[in-house]
């Protein structure tokens, strides 16, 4: 369906390979049993441990530690694919994945080996912790401190499987009982509440001699890929909202055509799909842009912000084209609706995307 120039959206034979095989995983697992999970708002277990078997846990880490070893403009791909099936899948590799990142780029060796078999498996999962009750957007306002503490340091903390409270070693970090949301559901959104925890010197990301202090530049610099990762996700429910208004279009009839035929509605497609393409385009432009080792922070902002309105614009006017079935559970679009506008929140907001971007430009253009 996309029509982009070949420079951005052209596969490689291994990219056509792997986005096909989760593109079927997606349709055949992901899209026929996500409204059974939204419904119940249940961890959709069987589809994560598929996921486990085709490796999506470590798609990104590198072989030596049991990972595929695949670039971000490959990992973008995939997350497009598995947000067409439910973003609630693709939210399950999605945090995993900067935890990944940020013991892969500023983690010691003896942490790499610690955590990142396990990770490429799915046997442990990571979760990326930076807002709180009290700030989410205003990083720099973070108040949770460690003994001693003079700037901002990451800790890598642990928890016992499935516990809501630690205990032992890992006393004095709680997992309350999940958040109840308006879509998005399935996956755990849960607080920690860090009280009297004791993190060893060695759990500071990176050591303690290369990591204390770092952690502010190095939490950026997994936002930034983050954004591309949103991004990925954005574009994969405006693409699947785009498919929902295109069947349902020619299907729908009123005053005696498939409403598909009535100009007003085309117009509404055909924006929907220069959204979705332009949205993709920008993605695979921030992905490359990284992957070449350029810089990419503000190709990063514009598709995280772009990508996510168009997820948002996509779904609303596929509810539109939907009439009044669109707003019955019983239509996938729905489940959409709910689940788009958390995609203008997590990584920066679209305001503050805008803040980046602007902020970017103006050093980029500086005279
Ligand atoms: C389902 C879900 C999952 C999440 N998962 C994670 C996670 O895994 N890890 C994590 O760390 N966080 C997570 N978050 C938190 C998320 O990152 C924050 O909600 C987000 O960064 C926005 O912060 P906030 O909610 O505190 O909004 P605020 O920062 O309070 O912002 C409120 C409003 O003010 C605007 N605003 C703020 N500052 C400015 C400004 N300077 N100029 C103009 N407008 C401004 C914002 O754009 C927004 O519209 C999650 C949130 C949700 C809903």
């Amino acid at each position: 369906m996309a029509v982009a120039p070949a420079q951005y959206t052209e596969k490689t034979d291994e990219q056509r390979a792997i986005t096909e095989m989760v593109r079927q995983f997606a349709d055949e697992q992901i899209l026929p049993n996500a409204e059974h999970f939204d419904h119940e708002d249940s961890f959709p277990e069987p589809i994560v441990e598929q996921m486990k078997e085709l490796g999506l846990f470590g798609v990104t880490i590198p072989e030596q530690y049991g990972g595929m070893g695949l670039d971000l403009t490959t990992y973008a791909m995939i997350v497009e694919e598995l947000s067409r099936g439910w973003i609630s899948i693709s939210g399950v590799v999605n945090t995993h994945f900067i935890g990944s990142y940020l013991l892969m780029k500023f983690g010691s060796e003896e942490q790499r080996q610690k955590y990142l078999p396990r990770m490429a498996t799915g046997e442990i999962r990571a979760a990326f912790s930076l807002s709180e009750p009290e700030l989410g957007s205003d990083v720099q306002a973070i108040k949770t401190s460690a003994p001693r503490h003079r700037g901002f340091t990451c800790f890598v903390a642990e928890k016992e499987p499935g516990a809501g409270e630690n205990t032992g070693e890992l006393t004095g970090l709680n997992v309350p009982p999940k958040l109840k949301k308006m879509g998005y559901k399935g996956v755990e959104s849960t607080e920690l509440v860090f009280d009297g925890y004791r993190c060893p010197a060695e759990n500071i990301l990176g050591g303690e001699e290369a990591g204390l202090n770092r952690g502010f530049a190095q939490m950026m610099d997994a936002l930034e890929v983050g954004r591309v990762n949103v991004a990925a996700r954005g574009v994969g429910i405006a693409q699947r909202a785009l498919e929902l208004a295109l069947r349902y279009s020619q299907e729908r009839k009123t005053f005696g055509k498939p409403i598909a035929e009535h100009q007003a509605i085309q117009f509404k497609l055909a924006d929907m799909a220069t959204q979705v393409d332009a949205a993709r385009l920008l993605t695979l432009r921030a992905a490359r842009l990284k992957d070449d080792g350029e810089r990419s922070d503000l190709e990063a902002g514009m598709a995280k912000l772009f990508a996510s309105e168009a997820g948002r614009f996509c779904v609303e006017e596929s509810i539109r084209i939907h009439g009044g079935y669109g707003y019955s559970k019983e239509y996938e679009i729905e489940r959409l609706y709910r689940d788009a506008p958390l995609l203008l929140i997590g990584e920066g907001t679209s305001e503050i995307q805008r803040m980046v971007i602007g902020r970017k430009l103006l050093q980029r253009h500086k005279i």
